[in-house]
């Protein structure tokens, strides 16, 4: 079966204020290196000519216009947590673009909190054009998208269930502080793991520096990023530290991964 590409970039690598934070004067805030200048965490899938977004963060505009992302196909949601949701408006100029209402994807709970927190777009009165055209598809096992195989990863976010993804080898896993015994045997045999690692400090419902690091060594992926960064982490000072195979993502890093058709099959079975 001939191999398939999935184009992976690092749309936002910052944690929920986003780095520099307002008025901070600290060193990472006032770097001039741009591995230091982080938008909320999102991510964009690329396969073919379908474009998959991970989370509509607050900075959405801004990344599809520094990546010349042109239109959306669909969206999967981690979680309803602001920094990864409140870019949801910006999707209008998609469809504006696209003339058709767009995917999104999450659990049940997740999609609730987009259709309450954002009652104004499904209103029926709204006028067409001033809203974004959206369709909630909950989900809550592995489900095909575009002719890839899409694996929800359940994973703890201190109190509340987070997910991640997995797309045949990648696997993007945001804001969470732990990840269950069951969502491991959906992590083998990774190419690219992007990982929650917000900062050295420990905190209640992300994983620190070192738990990360600790996670991507048993996860055992061949490229490890770190992600959702605080203004702890100093790109050039902090990155040559940790493990081989591990290293802190920055905003507009692309990858390239090729993908089998028998690999997809191989990684939707062990969820029946
Ligand atoms: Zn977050
Ligand atoms: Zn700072
Ligand atoms: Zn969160």
């Amino acid at each position: 079966m001939p191999a398939a590409t999935l184009d992976i970039t690092i749309l936002g690598s910052g944690t929920s204020t986003g780095i520099p934070v307002v008025g901070c004067d600290c060193s990472v805030c006032q770097s001039a290196d741009p591995r230091n200048k982080r938008t909320r965490c999102s991510a964009l899938i690329k396969h073919g000519q379908y474009n998959i977004l991970i989370d509509t963060a607050t900075d959405l505009r801004q990344q599809a216009l520094r990546e010349n992302i042109r239109h959306i196909d669909a969206v999967l949601y981690t979680h309803s947590h602001a920094d990864h949701m409140h870019g949801i408006d910006d999707l209008r100029s998609f469809n504006l673009r696209q003339k058709a209402a767009i995917p999104l994807y999450g659990s049940p709970r997740t999609l609730e909190r987009v259709r309450d927190n954002f009652a104004y777009i499904f209103a029926d009165a709204e006028i067409p054009g001033y809203v974004p055209r959206l369709s909630l598809q909950p989900i809550e096992t592995a489900f095909p998208l575009f002719d890839l195989n899409i694996v929800p990863i359940p994973l703890n976010h201190g109190g509340m269930q987070a997910y991640g993804y997995r797309c045949g080898p990648f696997a993007y896993l945001t804001d969470c502080n732990g990840i269950p015994e069951e969502s491991l045997p959906l992590l083998e045999n990774l190419e690219l793991l992007v990982l929650d690692g917000l900062r050295f400090k420990p905190h209640n419902t992300h994983f620190n520096i070192p738990q990360a690091i600790e996670m991507a060594q048993k996860i055992g992926a061949r490229q490890t990023l770190l992600t959702h960064l605080s203004h702890e982490v100093d790109h050039p000072r902090h990155d040559p530290q940790l493990p081989e195979r591990i290293s802190f993502a920055y905003d507009g890093q692309h990858f390239s991964l090729e993908i089998s058709q028998t690999e997809e099959k191989a990684v939707g079975s062990q969820l029946s």
